[in-house]
């Protein structure tokens, strides 16, 4: 859609949003609801294991959930002696979520892990179970309605927010269904939107989509957002209508930090720092592996630049933030403040 088309049906839309809405002041947790003040340090995006081998094709997961609790409890250690609170695990059903080892992890490192509902269409359709081509976007939504009033696969384990995952613009019929469905369970459970995205002109066809379906900007987080072409001002675009910018792959390779540093600056000088998360997207892949003519099943780093999980933006970004103007105000803004304004459930006065 022309760009200017898109701000002028969203700007209408907007007027629409006159009713106040209120604010539960929750965020879900694996184990169960916590107030969003006492969130403190929050990384917004990360991931404890994925498993990219398809939906439907393995039972998962494929791993022994003690053994892969003792390796990666260091790390989530680690985490809290750096002051963090809370970890948001975005990896959705049939691509590995395992809320079973979320909620152990939890418990032994005294992180507060919020896991998902939602579906991810990226990476042509892969990850899609056989259903969702039958079903239509009303009975998705009531599957993942369902996992936030009772529980996820029957271990009373709620979801905190809705996480789906599309390619670039255009959408495809397949993706705007997944669109949808996340509208219709955010109107019935207040869960946030998060949404893995392409490129900005998709963003800005999700939030036209969800707002045709009378879901209000601050309910969406363009993930990736990090991926946007400066030119096509975008992030700026869409945080001024209220959407989160989720700047969430930090890593330690010098240009990367030198990046997110000026996509940060940037949001800064357009006074747009509190529309802004920052986090890593770290984690373990499963893989199977063969040695000797056996077969096994490893958990290894992503291979994304961070060789250290969940580090980066403690021992270099937010330093380089520190000393190039940003104040330990603007810190506690991105970091704390954004995170709980960002996944609070939200219920809308009837
Ligand atoms: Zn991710």
């Amino acid at each position: 859609m022309h760009r200017r088309t898109f701000l002028t049906i969203a700007i209408l839309g907007s007027l629409s949003f006159a009713m106040p809405t209120i604010f539960s002041h929750q965020i879900m947790t694996v184990n169960g609801p916590i107030p969003a003040h006492k969130m403190g340090i929050t990384l917004p995006h990360e991931h404890i294991t994925t498993d990219f081998t398809g939906a439907e094709l393995v039972k998962q997961p494929q791993y022994e959930m003690e053994g892969a609790a003792v390796g990666i409890l260091p790390y989530l250690l680690e985490l809290k002696a750096l002051g963090c609170t809370a970890l948001f695990e975005c990896t959705p059903n049939y691509i590995g979520r395992d809320v079973r080892l979320l909620k152990a992890l939890s418990e032994r490192s005294g992180i507060d892990i919020v896991t998902n509902t939602g579906y991810y269409a990226a990476v042509n359709y892969k990850y899609l179970p056989k259903h969702f081509y039958e079903e239509s976007a009303e009975q998705l939504s009531k599957r993942w309605i369902d996992e936030w009033k009772h529980g996820i696969d029957g271990t009373g384990i709620r979801p905190g927010f809705i996480k789906i995952g599309v390619n670039k613009a255009p959408l495809s019929e397949h993706e705007r269904k997944l669109v949808e469905a996340a509208a219709i369970t955010h109107l019935q459970t207040g869960l946030t939107i998060a949404i893995h995205t392409g490129d900005g002109p998709a963003a800005a066809e999700e939030l036209e989509w969800l707002m045709s379906k009378g879901v209000a900007p601050e309910a969406m987080i363009w993930v990736h957002a990090q991926n946007d072409k400066d030119d096509d001002h975008y992030l700026t675009d869409l945080a001024r209508m209220g959407v989160w910018i989720s700047l969430d792959g930090v890593n330690a390779k010098p240009l990367q930090l030198k990046r997110y540093l000026y996509q940060l600056q940037s949001m800064r000088a357009e006074g747009l720092l509190n529309r802004v998360l920052i986090s890593h997207d770290d984690g373990w892949a499963v893989r199977s592996v063969e040695k000797e003519g056996k077969k096994s099943i490893e958990l290894s780093l992503f291979d994304n630049g961070n060789r250290v999980p969940y580090h980066t933006i403690f021992s270099k970004l937010v330093p380089n933030l520190l000393s190039s103007g940003f104040t330990r105000r603007d810190i506690k803004q991105i970091m704390v403040k954004n995170p709980r304004h960002a996944y609070m459930i939200r219920v809308r006065k009837k």
